[in-house]
Order: structure tokens, then sequence, then C-alpha cells
């Protein structure tokens, strides 16, 4: 049997098994100290992140097998521990290292890659969550993209939904959290509609974002996110680094549905994806409803940063 839980970065015990990169096709967890094969990676249906979405995460993507700015993403998720006052039992660096296995034991380079908290069962279903025991978890699995192939070229058509997204005030935002039962009746509602993805509402009737996305709105050249009410993706965070570099001016300011509808680009971002081009909003075309110039420029200076070493980190397969 492998061991249990050590505070420092586990071993991979994986690898001295398994050296093909194909072996695990299906992706590779960690759990309970140990990598396993994503098909053997379960939880109990008494722990808290199940029963109460009493949970956080984050997910970075491995591309070309590098990771695109994992501190980014570390640090938020340990800001989201940190809100939800859990506790695991490995630092930044450790959980650097255990991402960094899954991807190297997968075999996978281009990867979506988890890390995961739950607040975890408590040995007597004690209802006080102190009481629990908190789980921490990660896994990478082959790279999805909310947007395929011929959405990424012709551009993604949305509804937007008149649900609310959950406000700040009841869920900070910045905690990243599996609360999407807003998000996942609007996509619903979308489909009802013949659009492939959804939109949904901030508290005022502003737009705020969708399932796993932020969106931009692109007019006389300058760029708008919604600033409230969203996850701070990182996504949206890379547009604006890149908008600096390239002097295009963005704001995250509210952004009402009619001023979405009269864009002259909008585009949608994802780690799931990046930066994806909309094109059709409520059945009707966006501007030209063509990919727009703006979008199609911050695209490619997206992905050639994942070649970056300022942006991006090697995978060391075995
Ligand atoms: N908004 C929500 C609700 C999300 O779940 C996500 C990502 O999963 C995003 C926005 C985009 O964030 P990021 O760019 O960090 O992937």
């Amino acid at each position: 049997m492998d061991q249990p839980v050590t505070p420092s970065r586990p071993r991979p015990r994986l690898v001295e098994r398994h050296t093909d990169p194909h072996a695990y096709p299906e992706g590779v967890a960690f759990l309970d100290g140990q990598f396993v094969p994503m098909s053997q990676a379960k939880v109990s249906v008494l722990d808290y992140g199940f029963l109460h979405s009493d949970a956080t995460y984050d997910t970075v993507h491995v591309w070309n097998g590098r990771f695109f700015r994992p501190d980014l993403h570390i640090e938020r998720f340990f800001g989201g521990l940190k809100l939800l006052r859990m506790s695991i039992p490995f630092d930044r660096e450790a959980v650097a290292g255990i991402l960094h296995d899954c991807v190297a034991l997968s075999g996978h380079r281009s990867a979506y890659v988890e890390m995961l908290c739950t607040r975890g069962a408590s040995p007597t279903f004690s209802r006080d969550p102190r009481d629990a025991v908190n789980r921490f978890m990660a896994f990478a699995v082959p790279f999805g993209s909310v947007a395929n192939a011929e959405q990424m070229e012709r551009g993604l058509h949305v509804a937007i939904s008149n649900r609310v997204r959950i406000p700040p005030a009841s869920v900070d935002p910045a905690i990243k959290n599996y609360h999407w039962l807003d998000l996942v009746r609007g996509l619903y509602d979308a489909y009802d509609r013949g659009a492939e993805t959804a939109l949904i509402l901030d508290f005022d009737g502003n737009v705020a974002e969708g399932p796993g996305f932020n969106v931009f709105a692109v007019k006389d050249g300058a760029l708008t996110t919604p600033a409230v009410g969203v996850l701070p993706g990182i996504t949206r965070r890379t547009v604006f680094d890149l908008s600096a570099e390239t002097g295009l001016p963005a704001r995250a300011a509210a952004l009402s549905v009619p001023a979405l509808k009269a864009a002259d680009e909008v585009f949608i971002t994802s780690t799931a994806g990046g930066i994806m081009p909309v094109t059709r909003i409520d059945g009707a075309p966006v501007a030209g409803g063509t990919v727009g110039p703006i979008t199609a420029r911050l695209k490619a200076l997206y992905w050639e940063r994942h070649d970056d070493p300022a942006w991006s980190t090697a995978v060391r397969y075995p």
C-alpha cells in the first residue's frame, strides 16, 4: 500500500511502475497522498464539498508541455483557502510540484489541471465545519475548451439569460467555487433558445459572466469587462496585461445588455479555451457577425505567450 498524506511534496509513486506517456489517457489524480489513475479518484458522499458545495478550487492549463501562469492560479487558490478557513498540509511550492507530477505522469502535452480542497467529512457527522478534515486533491485530464474548433473559427452563439449570478455579498466570487446552479440553469435557457452558451446577469441587471468564463466587449477600440459579481479570471487578467502592453484601453466597469449587443466585438475568456470570439447574441450578429480584428490579435498574442518562459513553465515528462 502507498503511504498516507505527508506534509511535504509526495513522491510520484506511479512513475516507478509506469513510464509510458500513453498509459493514462484519462489523466492522473492526486488524493490521500497518492497519485492514481483518474478512474480511481473517488470522494466520500459524506464530504461537505459534495453535500454543501463547501469547497474551493482552481484550474490551470498546460499547452504544448508548458504550464501557463501557474503561480497566479496557485495564489488565487490559496486566497480561497484562507477566506474559507481551510488548511492543507502543502505549501505553494508543494502544490506546484503535485500539479506538475499529475501532468508528467499523465503524459499529456495539453491538459486541464485542477487543484481543489473540500471541507471534508467530519468523523462524527457534526454540523460544525470546524470538525471536518479538509481534503486537498488535484488532477490533470486532457485539455478541454468552452468553444470547439468550429466555434473558435466562426465565433460562439450566446444567449443572455435573465438568471442572476450569486451576489458577492452571498459568496465572494474571488473564492473560485462550485456554486453553479445559476450558471447551469442559464445554460439550459440558452440551449432552449438555440444558442451554444449563456451569459447571466449581476444583481443590477448588467452582464456578469457565463459558465466558466468572463466576457469582454470592444467598442471604438476600447475594452470593457464587468467589474463586480464575477470571478477575477486569470485569462481576464491576461487580457488586461496584453492590452496594457499593446496600448489598448481596457477597463472593468458595469456592462449593460444593450452595450454588449451594440459592441463592435465580443469575446469570452477562460483557462478552458483562452480568448474565444462571440459573433451572435440572442440570435443577432455582433456588428458584422464575424470575428473582429482586436479579438484575433489578442488571441494570437495570448497563445504566443504560452512558449515564453516569462509566462510559462515547462513540464519535465518522465
Ligand atoms: N468565471 C467563472 C464562473 C469561472 O468558473 C471561470 C473559470 O473556471 C472563469 C470565469 C474564468 O476564469 P479563468 O480565466 O481564471 O479560467
